[in-house]
């Protein structure tokens, strides 16, 4: 720990944080939305607590409870494919772990509480938008079944924050906000990649026991410790990214410092998940590659392991230095386990019960069909759920999946609708009976409503007004995404997006 208690900029080395106090909110606090479950099932509160000052003095980072020792952390990256050096914990404080009623340890931390060592050329805030998208996108992602961080509050403040958003020509005044979230370790592969690049490496070495003790059990203690740690980041990753895919979830900026070691999606920026389906979908309008589209994300994954190898690499001897680039392990086992863990999830999605040779091509064609009408990725699952067999061989499509995919004008999708319905009739005679077996296997495994962009821009334009009721309302809805909600229906959530949605902008400023 860099022992020096200043938020000026600096390079510091050999250390992993520097201790740091938040900055004081001071205008309008006020607690915009919480996560009941965060609260009460992670931290043992009672969610009446937040009814109080002294609880919203605490998620802004203006109070400190008396046992914590505010942290940023020292960590690197390599972003947009380019080793940058130093970056860091830029605009959030580690407020210290808790170890709750059930033994499990979290670490909390602001984000959006002020400049740190590590702020470089930023004013450590953060701003409504992006703290609004954090807090839902997070907790969605939990609610759909994918590692995550967790968001437990967020507080709006009317302190001015500069951004460089124009409307019409003026700067629009942004405001600060803060949430606090929580992970089980905010490590990322940056954390390692800093300490190896810097030639810190008994401290690497001190990090990476420390994680493998802590998160990573079923690696051991042996010679071979190093490696099988490695192996077990990029099978998680792989399964992490599938997981990805299978909802349409585009991170938008996949830099090394955004990628957990623990394997849990963090970092919530310019992302997004897609309406239509188009594989090249990029959410960030800065990402002028295209570098991290929806498409690459296996890809970059990919890449950010290797950088994680290399990292690994001092720790390792010679031969397992080898092993790590040749044998079934390292990333090798990475393409298998992606391959695998994407087919058993858009099995899933389809309705497949065991595993077919032919399944490979029946989740690609319809893909490809799906890109050629610009169906809607989420919609297009969902309706092909409520599809009976009888409906399949009368050629009879439902008008809502007709209306929402517009699948049918595609020729090939009749001689697809064949294929799907060969591979699901199991022989069973009572129809109803394996409809609905496939059912319900569908509508658990595809959501309903998603945080769509247009859904999360009409919310953010309410809370910069002060009104939280449509965000709360959202963040409930979105604890189920899998059941059908009246009251999603009407706010049209489960539609195709509104023209409007064309225009939202999403970059890396926030
Ligand atoms: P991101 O791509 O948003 O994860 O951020 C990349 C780096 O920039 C991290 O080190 C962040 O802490 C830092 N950063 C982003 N925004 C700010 C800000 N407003 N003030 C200070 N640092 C920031
Ligand atoms: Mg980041
Ligand atoms: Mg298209």
């Amino acid at each position: 720990i860099d022992q020096l208690v200043s938020n000026h900029v600096r390079q510091v080395s050999n250390v992993l944080f520097s201790m740091v106090k938040p900055n004081i909110l001071e205008t309008d606090l006020k607690l915009a939305v919480f996560s009941e479950d965060v609260l009460t099932r992670i931290l043992d509160m009672d969610s009446a607590i937040t009814e109080t000052k002294d609880f919203v003095d605490f998620a802004s980072g203006n109070v400190l409870l008396k046992s914590s020792v505010p942290l940023s952390h020292r960590y690197g990256g390599h972003q947009f494919g380019y080793w940058s050096g130093q970056l860091g914990d830029g605009r959030a404080h580690m407020l210290g772990e808790y170890v709750n009623n059930k033994n499990e340890r979290w670490e909390l931390q602001l984000k959006g509480s002020g400049k740190t060592p590590y702020s470089r050329h930023g004013d450590g805030f953060a701003v409504i938008r992006s703290s609004v998208r954090e807090f839902l996108c997070s907790e969605a992602m939990h609610y759909l079944g994918i590692p995550t961080s967790r968001a437990a509050t967020l507080v709006v403040s009317k302190d001015p924050v500069i951004r460089d958003q124009f409307y019409n020509g003026n700067i629009k005044k942004e405001r600060a906000a803060v949430v606090l979230r929580l992970a089980q370790s905010w490590f990322r592969f940056g954390s390692l990649e800093i300490l190896a690049k810097k030639h810190e490496i008994p401290l690497l070495r001190k990090q990476v026991d420390f994680i493998i003790e802590n998160y990573f059990p079923q690696v051991g203690n042996d010679d071979n410790k190093y490696l099988a740690f490695f192996n077990e980041v990029v099978k998680q990753t792989a399964e992490m990214i599938a997981q990805w895919m299978s909802v349409g979830f585009t991170h938008g900026v996949m830099n090394t410092d955004n990628f957990s070691i623990l394997s849990i999606t963090i970092d919530y920026g310019p992302f997004g998940f897609l309406d239509e389906y188009n594989p090249e979908f990029v959410p960030n309008t800065s990402d002028d590659e295209a570098r991290y589209s929806y498409e690459k994300q296996p890809d970059v994954g990919f890449f950010n392991l290797d950088k994680l190898r290399i990292a690994l690499a001092a720790l390792l001897t010679d031969s397992q230095r080898e092993q790590l680039k040749t044998g079934l392990n390292g990333l090798v086992l990475y393409t298998e386990v992606y391959k695998s863990k994407f087919m058993e999830l858009f099995r899933k999605k389809l309705g497949l019960v065991g595993v077919e040779p032919n399944d490979e091509y029946l989740v690609a064609l319809l893909l490809k069909m799906m890109a050629e009408q610009n169906a809607d990725f989420t919609m297009t699952f969902r309706e092909l759920g409520e599809l009976t067999i009888e409906n399949m061989r009368n050629n009879h499509i439902p008008s809502r999946l007709w209306a929402l995919t517009h699948l049918f004008s595609n020729s090939n999708f009749k001689n697809w609708l064949i294929l799907y319905l060969k591979r699901i009739d199991t022989g069973d005679p009572d129809l109803e009976q394996q409809d609905n077996t496939r059912k319900s296997l569908m509508l658990k495994t595809n959501p309903r409503y998603i945080l769509r962009n247009w859904i999360a821009q009409s919310v953010i334009e309410k809370v910069e007004n002060d009104d939280f009721s449509e965000l709360q309302k959202l963040s409930e809805i979105l604890k189920r995404p899998f059941d059908y909600q009246i009251e999603a229906e009407l706010l049209g959530y489960a539609d195709p997006p509104p023209k409007w949605a064309s225009d939202i902008k999403v970059s890396c400023s926030s």
